[in-house]
């Protein structure tokens, strides 16, 4: 029977019949998998809380029917207790996972994406960093990653060095005055995503709540979003209503 080890991150888990449940993991050594875990909704179960989204674990896998695997052992290997113990971390985390689950899945396994994610996840859990500009950051990233990184230093249009001030996902970055078209860009939401794209992730994410943060947001969720060609459900819910608006969370 064919079998394999690896390590993964849960991406997202459904039920299947009365006490199974299905995973679905980004490994790092076999690309995307499908996972049947027996037995995990039973309250006796040890694999189940591993077998969460976001979960980081290492798995032991008998080939199943089809192109489903069937869990022999699961592992935990962060507990990751910060990024499950507020709001806005765990959302930002669900809408990294979603984000990584929409990657076309006829591609090969991919090591790099999988060590993003294990990275964004362990920035999630740690308090150093500020959680809001973290998911739009990897989205970002994951772009830059693809080769689809935004233009943010000159006019996508022209080639003139600006002033710029809009962005346009659908075009490939920014836009000076005379060529406009998107959402309007300020200076100051320039500046953090040439941060961002330009080494100075850890910077920006030590600052709280940086001005521009809303727009950043919402400009990588819009950039995330042109790029997979759909909506995304979860990554919807951690974008601001508008810009400059704090989320809301009592
Ligand atoms: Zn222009």
């Amino acid at each position: 029977m064919k079998e394999l080890e690896d390590e993964a991150v849960v991406l997202r888990t459904y039920k299947s019949g009365e006490s199974d449940r299905v995973c679905v993991l980004w490994t790092r050594h076999h690309g995307k998998l499908r996972v049947l875990a027996k037995g995990v909704r039973k309250t006796t179960s040890r694999m189940g809380g591993s077998l969460e989204p976001m979960g980081h674990v290492k798995v032991d896998l008998v080939k199943g029917r089809g192109d489903l695997w069937i869990t022999k052992h699961v592992t935990h290997l962060e507990r990751m207790t910060n990024l499950r113990s507020e709001y806005e971390r765990i959302a930002a985390g669900l809408a990294v996972v979603e984000v990584v689950d929409a990657i076309p899945t006829d591609e090969a396994a991919d090591e790099g994406i999988f060590e993003m994610l294990v990275r964004v996840l362990a920035t999630l859990d740690n308090t150093e960093f500020h959680p809001e500009l973290i998911a739009a950051s990897f989205f970002f990233k994951l772009l830059a990653y693809d080769g689809s990184e935004p233009v943010v230093d000159f006019c996508v249009n022209c080639e003139s060095r600006g002033p710029l001030v809009a962005f346009n996902a659908e075009v490939g970055g920014t836009l000076c005055a005379n060529c406009r078209s998107g959402t309007a860009i300020s200076a100051d939401a320039l500046g953090l995503i040439r941060r961002i794209l330009g080494g100075d992730l850890a910077g920006v994410l030590r600052e709280n709540n940086p001005p521009g943060s809303g727009e950043v947001m919402a400009l990588a969720h819009e950039a995330i979003e042109v790029h997979f060609g759909k909506r995304l459900k979860v990554s919807r819910s951690t974008a601001p209503l508008a810009p400059h608006i704090e989320t809301p969370f009592p």
